[in-house]
């Protein structure tokens, strides 16, 4: 039987929703500072619908775009700037920033109590710990989408592929403080699909177009697919997808000459899974929905509420 849909947009509304009832029950009005440096169009389309979220659900937002050479000083004096600015408790820095900026002195600078990424090393901390955080919202995103789904997490076998700070380790933790039983894999895996075989939970977060065949799938396995790559050939589409979907995307493809595809491939996959996210609308929208939850909650606990 084909995978059921885990559906991230129905999931992310309902966050959203939560989020916006939240902020109109309070009266407060949550402020997130979103900084853009340089001209990189994806970067441009984040911050965009990360600022155009906030408005839709009642929240403060501003954007501050600087030029492409600003330099780590300079960077480092607006997040002083947001730090010390009492209508901001969350501030963005959008990754990744210009080669001559010093990223981990930049992302340390943040206020960790508004630091609404959960990059900050005092976060993490927190969140090996298990203690009250602000997390990372691509993995915080991934838990709303199985618990939504009423997915068992507790006692599962969860085997992470990737373990990236934003998103493989952070993701792994919460696993584990769920009570998932958690295996991580990198690049220097041996023989990876032995291992992902073994897992109830496959969550793939590697950046390698449709790296995650049948092959590494048991049956009934639920399949979590963060990845968000283009896929720009039609023998590459044809490879991943089944139809109708290979046809909808060829036409992507001619029309703009690539199509967003994950790390997992469907046509294989679905066939095995019991659930798995699509891409786009998998774990896509989830990510933006966390952020405006985190900065609600960074809002909260600043006031005490
Ligand atoms: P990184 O490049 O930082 O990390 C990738 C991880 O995958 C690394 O740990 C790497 O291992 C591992 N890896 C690479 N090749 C292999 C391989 N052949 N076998 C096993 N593991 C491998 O990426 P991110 O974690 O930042 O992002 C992962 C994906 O998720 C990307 O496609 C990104 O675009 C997407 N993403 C999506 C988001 C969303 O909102 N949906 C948000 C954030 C990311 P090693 O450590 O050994 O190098």
């Amino acid at each position: 039987m084909a995978a059921q849909v885990l559906n991230g947009v129905e999931v992310a509304d309902h966050i959203k929703q939560r989020v916006a009832a939240r902020v109109s029950e309070l009266g407060i009005k949550p402020g997130l500072a979103a900084v853009l440096v340089g001209d990189d169009p994806a970067s441009k389309v984040y911050v965009g619908s990360k600022v155009k979220t906030c408005e839709a659900l009642g929240l403060h937002s501003e954007k501050h775009e600087l030029p492409a050479e600003t330099t780590t000083e300079e960077l480092l004096a607006l997040v002083d700037r947001l730090n010390r600015d009492a209508a901001i408790d969350g501030i963005l820095v959008q990754m990744p920033l210009p080669k001559q900026i010093d990223s981990r002195r930049i992302l340390e600078a943040v206020d960790p109590a508004k630091d609404v990424d959960g990059f900050h090393a005092v976060n993490v901390g927190k969140l090996v710990q298990g203690r009250d955080a602000l997390v990372a919202c691509t993995p915080a995103g991934v838990i709303e989408l199985l618990d939504y789904y009423k997915i068992p997490i507790a006692g599962a076998h969860a085997v992470v592929v990737g373990r990236s700070d934003i998103v493989g380790k952070p993701m792994s933790l919460l696993l584990l403080h769920r009570h998932a039983t958690v295996t991580i894999c990198h690049s220097k895996t041996k023989d990876l699909a032995a291992i992902t075989r073994q897992a109830d939970i496959v969550i793939a977060a590697i950046g390698r177009t449709a790296m995650i065949t049948g092959d590494h799938i048991r049956e009934g396995a639920v399949v979590v697919d963060v990845g968000m790559n283009d896929a720009t050939s039609e023998e590459e589409i044809t490879r991943i997808f089944a139809e109708p979907e290979r046809t909808k995307r060829l036409e992507v493809l001619a029309k703009r000459g690539r199509t967003l595809v994950g790390d997992v491939e469907p046509r294989t996959v679905v066939e095995k899974a019991s659930w798995l996210t699509p891409v786009p609308g998998g774990v896509g929208p989830l990510t933006i929905a966390m952020l405006m939850q985190n900065t609600l909650r960074a809002a909260e606990m600043r006031r005490g509420l």
